[in-house]
């Protein structure tokens, strides 16, 4: 069966269509620019790679134009091929524990949600009813980033605030990344052969968050009502007090929105080192000397060994400790830089093992009190998995 994996920005198309026997991805690329001058696309399958600007009013065009390079270049036969289309949704709000077959309810709740994330969600929907236009038969499926981590307790995510702004408001912790943290507890499961892990997923992208994982349940995140809590991110500031923003906007003439902008987007690696919020740079930063890029790594490693030991705690120990994600797929340096500051609750790294870049691999030495693995992360796999569960359902 052939499962289509969708990721719809306000003006982007991500795309992956899998075999799912092989769980081969068959051909996969991208739609940019969507209304916008310059619109182009990518499409990539076997050894090639196809770029073309084009006109693309909207997402139906986008998605038109995506089916007939699909009939074009052989990569199916017909329409028909495509059993099942998973599309990718941010937030889920507490109505979504889990995927499910989209319905018109479904999309009015996704649209619902949008104040709680107004520049993902109504995008999705554009992406949903595109397909739904041009494939009216197709089933689809919602996989929701906030749905893994439904499993917290109250006391872990709820804020220490008025109540009433839970109840009347939905003020709380969601969580987010939580299909690469599903994935990834689904990932080492199988390759311990043991589902009663206590796992500490760390998703080291961009963007980045760490959960506390037990029996294959969430027990708690580091993101919270919004993707901006948590650990210093590539431009996120992570955890700050929130006195910081009235004390801003006094300061520099700003609206509470503008302050928040600068916390996503010119704080974290970018805002610390003032020069770049890639790693990579960073990196090399710290290996030129320059002072910035140091603090900025430093900074960076902390908050995320802040949250390990909180949620080496709250699970009462732990049996793996996974990195995955840009981050923590491909930084050797990183990865050291954090579980040598891990060394008092008697965690080792093997430096030789470490040397590893986005390969399923142990990187804990034999003597480290917990198993350390590299695992590498598949959103748009584990949405196509999802899909293909429920429609055969
Ligand atoms: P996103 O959140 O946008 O999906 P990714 O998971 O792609 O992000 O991660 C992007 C981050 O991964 C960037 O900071 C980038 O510098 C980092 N990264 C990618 N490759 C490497 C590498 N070889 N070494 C260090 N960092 C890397």
């Amino acid at each position: 069966m052939k499962i289509m994996s969708i990721n719809a920005g306000s003006s982007s198309l991500k795309f992956s269509l899998y075999e799912m026997d092989s769980k081969e991805v068959l051909v996969s690329g991208l739609f940019e620019r969507i209304g916008i001058e310059g619109s182009k696309y990518v499409i990539k399958y076997q050894d090639y790679k196809i770029t073309e600007e084009v006109e693309l009013k909207n997402h139906t065009d986008a998605v038109k134009i995506l089916l007939e390079k699909l009939i074009e270049l052989k990569i199916i036969d017909s329409l028909e091929e495509i059993d099942g289309i998973g599309h990718r949704i941010v937030h889920g709000g507490m109505e979504y524990s889990k995927s499910v077959m989209i319905t018109n309810k479904v999309i009015e709740d996704i649209l619902n949600l949008s104040d709680l994330a107004p520049l993902h969600n109504p995008a999705h929907i554009l992406g949903i009813k595109a397909f739904q236009e041009v494939l009216p038969k197709t089933p689809m499926v919602a996989v929701f980033d906030t749905a893994f981590h439904q499993t917290m307790e109250k006391e872990n995510y709820l804020y220490a605030v008025p109540y009433e702004w839970y109840t009347k408001y939905g003020v709380r912790k969601y969580g987010f990344h939580g299909t690469s943290h599903r994935y990834i507890a689904k990932k080492i499961s199988e390759e311990l052969k043991r589902d009663d892990l206590r796992i500490i997923s760390c998703h080291l992208g961009n963007g980045g968050s760490i959960t506390a994982i037990k029996d294959g349940k969430c027990i708690d995140t580091s993101m919270g009502f919004t993707p901006l809590a948590g650990i210093v991110m590539g431009t996120r500031c992570g955890d700050v007090d929130a006195s910081i923003i009235p004390y801003i906007m006094e300061k520099e003439g700003k609206s509470a929105g503008e302050v928040i902008n600068d916390f996503n987007k010119k704080s974290g690696l970018l805002g610390i080192s003032m020069k770049s919020s890639d790693a990579r740079d960073i990196e090399d930063g710290v290996n030129s000397g320059d002072e910035q890029c140091i603090l900025a790594d430093e900074m960076y490693v902390n908050s995320v060994v802040k949250y390990i030991a909180q949620y080496y705690v709250e699970l009462g120990g732990v049996d793996v400790i996974c990195f995955t994600a840009g981050i923590g797929e491909n930084s050797p340096h990183t990865r050291r830089r954090i579980i040598e500051k891990l060394a008092s609750l008697g965690i080792k790294i093997d430096l030789e093992a470490n040397n590893v870049r986005s390969k399923l691999t142990k990187i804990s030495s034999n003597e480290s009190s917990c198993l350390v693995y590299v695992v590498p992360t598949d959103e748009e796999l584990m949405i196509a998995m999802d899909t293909l569960e429920i429609i055969n359902r």
